[in-house]
């Protein structure tokens, strides 16, 4: 008794994944200047005022607790890094979930978001990622171009979920990052039936 080598005696169910550890990596998505590294901040809890660290890619390892489990998170703002084709390939690739950034301040890069969608569906095929879209600069209510019902509109017809934040404001981002975790849980579940 007492002997470590018995941590793992409890019948596992044999999916093949016994290491899965609750590491997940989410990568976002979204044209240059809609907030991607804003909101990788505030996730990360770097204070604002650095933008130096701009152009390199970046990743931030927190962990939340999310329905009273915590989940690891790895956050990839790296889509924009050295404009590399490779980059963005692996991108699509290696994604556990992706939040896909507009802002709601920018029409065009609303639209690059629905293009980000179908790449990603196209890359991606048959998998059922969980994908966020979200409309970032809620708190630019003058200069908005894009409505809270056409985002979400969006995001019925590309089958994702959706939320406007303002990363100055740090309004909403934290729930992003529990939505994000309770769907990768939710088709985690769901595969596992
Ligand atoms: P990225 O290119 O997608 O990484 O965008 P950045 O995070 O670098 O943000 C681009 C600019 O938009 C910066 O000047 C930010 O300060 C600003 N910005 C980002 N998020 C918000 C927001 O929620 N509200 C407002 N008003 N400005 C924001
Ligand atoms: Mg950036």
């Amino acid at each position: 008794r007492g002997s470590c080598a018995s941590d793992s005696s409890d019948s596992v169910i044999s999916t093949g994944s016994e290491t899965d550890s609750q590491l997940y990596k989410v990568i976002l998505l979204g044209e240059h200047g809609v907030g991607k590294s804003s909101l990788a901040r505030v996730f990360g809890g770097v204070e604002d005022g650095s933008h130096d660290c701009d152009e390199a890619g970046n990743t931030y390892d927190r962990s939340i607790v999310v329905d009273e489990e915590e989940a690891s998170i790895l956050l990839f703002d790296v889509w924009e890094q050295d404009n590399s084709q490779w980059i963005k390939e692996q991108c699509m690739k290696m994604g556990d979930a992706y939040i896909i950034v507009y802002s709601v301040t920018d029409k065009s890069s609303f639209e690059k978001a629905s293009e980000l969608r179908i790449q990603l569906r196209r890359a991606r095929q048959s998998e059922n990622i969980p994908i966020i879209l979200v409309g970032n600069k809620s708190d630019l209510v003058r200069s908005r171009e894009v409505s809270v019902d056409e985002g979400s509109a969006c995001a019925v017809v590309f089958d994702c979920k959706f939320i406007e934040t303002s990363a100055s404001l740090h309004h909403n981002v934290q729930a992003l990052f529990e939505g994000i975790v309770r769907q990768i849980r939710l088709r985690k579940d769901s595969k596992e039936e």
